[in-house]
């Protein structure tokens, strides 16, 4: 059956007979058959429409058959037409002649029927798997390009090499370069991989076993790219190493986006230091050569003091900017420390890391003496404390810095990091921009702190908070004027501890929210069951610690306490510091207004020995200044009222209401009463008082 997708054959002879019997011979095997009467007709039915196959005579008029076997070849479109020639009998020049110009197979005139069709058939069926095979080596091209695989093979015997275009796109070799193409890509190979290369090879040939490898190439515009070779042995029917078979895959992005990866894993994204993990590895090594070796090393662990402030006043942005620059600062002061003759650029990269926030370590390997590690904090507190310039605002910081020693106080990493942090943190209570080797006792004070953390934190839940109450009165007419609430601990082992005891393990651990929290509910609540009794407490001061100052959520919590107690804000107040003002202007500023709109007053505590611009004094809705008990004391001695009488004079022209702080003798109150000073508290007046002793003081006064 003959249909529209039946084989096309293309008939091209200019004998009539033959034609037709052609056209009869195949279209019974199911060809479709067009005819042409010579080669330019030919080609111009080629022109509209493809065959499948060309049948063509040698002698024609116009154009022959070999002219136009050569033109059908150099035509893109059409090269691939398979083309049998008729040749006259026994004309062997003919046969070459047309091989020569392309031909694909040829039959013989007069030709005999059953053959013509075998061939045709033949070639018909040699064409489809040619073709086949050729989009397959397309589809594979294709995917190599994809990929960026290419595949190779070494003829054991000849040496010779094959590769697929791919292989050679990838070594950047021209296609049809002159020369031997094995050299050529052996060439490109870097001379540092080439060695363990050739003897991978070597091995495989030898013992049949395939092997996989990895190796840079330069190709030949400069460009450096990692490749993947996979290759095994290929063996003829007997056993013996015929050819050496791969793949080379250009994995460069990949590695390239490896390798990041593991830099981010082993680095601090913000300085481009060293992070923990990296630390803890170079520290691990470090600690193995030196037990080898049988020298010392020092981690020493930095952190900026007061860098919470720092990023709180001036934003996050510029926090991150004065870490970088304190980054860059740590690691040339390791450059810079002379003794550490063999420390390079990428000894200070490992050596220096950012632990997270401020914190920063290095590490001072093969020390000779503890005094190096000494000299490297030197070093580093005078480096950080040059004023630094983040985008033109001058900032200052300083550092407290912890020093502790290998094999000395810990042969363990954790331990030996924690040494240090934990001297560090001793050197910032010893008053900051120290530093301060590890010693065992600052251990068991760590423990103590630890101890009192775990106990205090207990200590919230089961009542063993109390709060005494310190009375204030008029200078003048010696009233009660308020009273301050003040915090204490009973522990039942360790007895009633003060607060200074404990304050700032709470701060450092974020219990003070809870504790603060619980004063305030007390108090107010008490100060309401002294009101409702007919007492007259006068407005009773809390403590307010800087860690909530500013916290929306600390003043509903303050809304929430006096709406639970029902006590009028009137009756209560609130003691800040100065600092907290400085903290965040508008959050401050904020805060104190809604403060005010609850009746709430606010005093600043320990006046005077903070910084606090005059400005937010004027400014914002304070109504007192609690004034310093160190300058109070100072009114005793010679000219030492002056801090008191700059106070006082300050308070007055801006209007607002003085308290002196811890007035011990008649003189304190005489001179203060003289100088104006509206309320006293102290303990010539009063002792902190218990609940009771305080309701005792309000009945009798
Ligand atoms: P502060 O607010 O300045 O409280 C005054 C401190 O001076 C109290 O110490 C008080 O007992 C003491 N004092 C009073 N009169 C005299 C005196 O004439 N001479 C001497 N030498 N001292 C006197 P305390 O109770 O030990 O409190 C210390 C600090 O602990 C307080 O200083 C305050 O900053 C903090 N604090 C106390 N209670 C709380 C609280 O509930 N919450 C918070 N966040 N902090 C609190
Ligand atoms: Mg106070
Ligand atoms: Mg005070």
């Amino acid at each position: 059956m003959v249909d529209a997708k039946s084989p096309l054959v293309l008939v091209a002879d200019d004998d009539d007979t033959v034609r037709l019997l052609v056209r009869q011979a195949l279209e019974l095997d199911g060809f479709r058959v067009l005819e042409a009467r010579d080669g330019r007709q030919a080609l111009q039915l080629l022109d509209q429409r493809p065959a499948d196959l060309l049948l063509a005579d040698v002698e024609m008029p116009h154009l022959d058959g070999l002219s136009l076997c050569e033109e059908i070849r150099s035509d893109p479109r059409l090269r691939n037409i398979p083309i049998l020639m008729m040749t006259g009998h026994d004309d062997a020049a003919a046969v070459e002649r047309a091989f020569d110009a392309g031909a694909t197979d040829f039959c013989q005139k007069p030709l005999q029927w059953t053959l013509l069709r075998h061939r045709v058939r033949f070639i018909q069926r040699s064409h489809r798997s040619a073709q086949e095979l050729r989009r397959s080596r397309e589809r594979l091209a294709n995917a190599q390009r994809i990929a960026r695989l290419g595949n190779w093979e070494i003829d054991l015997t000849t040496r010779e090499l094959h590769c697929s275009d791919e292989t050679l796109r990838i070594f950047g070799i021209e296609k049809g370069a002159p020369g031997s193409l094995r050299e050529a890509l052996v060439s490109c190979i870097d001379s540092r991989d080439l060695h363990a290369l050739k003897e991978q090879a070597r091995h495989a040939i030898e013992t049949g076993a395939g092997f996989h490898m990895e190796y840079r190439i330069v190709r030949a515009g400069g460009a450096e790219r990692v490749l993947r070779t996979e290759a095994k042995v290929a063996h003829d029917a007997y056993g013996a190493p015929m050819r050496l078979e791969g793949t080379s895959q250009d994995v460069t992005e990949r590695r390239a986006a490896e390798a990041e990866i593991r830099y981010l894993a082993y680095h601090d994204s913000l300085t481009g230091l060293a992070n923990r993990r990296n630390f803890r590895d170079t520290l691990s090594r470090a600690m193995l050569q030196s037990r080898r070796y049988g020298y010392k090393l020092a981690v020493v662990y930095l952190d900026l003091d007061n860098f919470t402030r720092i990023n709180d006043t001036l934003g996050h942005d510029m926090g991150d900017l004065l870490l970088k620059g304190v980054a860059e600062r740590v690691s040339r002061s390791v450059r810079l420390t002379d003794y550490v003759g063999r420390v390079g650029t990428e000894d200070v990269e490992r050596n220096v890391a950012r632990l997270g926030g401020d914190e920063f370590t290095l590490l001072v390997a093969d020390m000779s003496q503890p005094g190096d590690a000494a000299h490297v904090a030197n070093r580093l507190l005078r480096e950080l404390g040059r004023p630094f310039d983040v985008q033109g605002h001058e900032i200052v910081v300083s550092a407290s810095v912890g020093i502790a020693v290998y094999p000395d106080d810990s042969e363990d990493v954790d331990i030996l990091l924690r040494c240090a942090d934990t001297a560090m943190h001793h050197a910032k209570r010893k008053g900051k921009n120290l530093y301060q080797f590890y010693t065992e006792s600052m251990n068991a004070e760590a423990f103590r702190r630890l101890v009192l953390e775990t106990k205090l934190r207990k200590a919230i839940g089961r009542d063993q908070l109390i709060l005494h109450y310190q009375p204030k009165i008029d200078a003048r007419s010696g009233e009660t004027t308020g009273m301050e609430a003040l915090v204490r601990w009973q522990d039942p082992e360790l007895g009633l501890i003060p607060p200074g005891d404990f304050i700032q393990v709470a701060e450092e651990t974020g219990l003070i929210g809870n504790i603060d929290d619980w004063v305030l509910r007390t108090a107010c609540a008490q100060a309401k069951r002294w009101l409702d009794a007919g007492l007259q407490p006068g407005r009773v001061a809390v403590n307010v610690s800087a860690r909530h100052f500013g916290d929306p959520e600390w003043l509903t919590r303050v809304r929430d306490a006096l709406t639970d107690s029902s006590l009028d804000g009137r009756f209560l107040e609130l003691e800040i510091t100065e600092s907290m003002l400085m903290k965040d202007e508008q959050a401050a500023g904020e805060s104190l207004e809604e403060l005010r709109s609850m009746g709430i007053s606010v005093a600043i505590d320990d006046f005077g020995t903070g910084y606090c611009s005059m400005r937010y004094l004027r400014q914002f809705h304070v109504s007192t200044l609690k004034v310093d008990r160190s300058f109070v004391q100072d009114v005793d001695a010679e000219d030492g009222a002056e801090i008191v009488n700059a106070i006082l004079s300050l308070a007055q022209s801006l209007r607002l209401k003085t308290v002196a702080e811890g007035v011990e003798t008649e003189e304190q109150r005489a001179y203060l009463r003289a100088r104006q000073c509206d309320e006293l508290q102290g303990y010539l007046i009063s002792r902190p008082l218990t609940t009771e002793a305080m309701e005792g003081w309000l009945r009798d006064h």
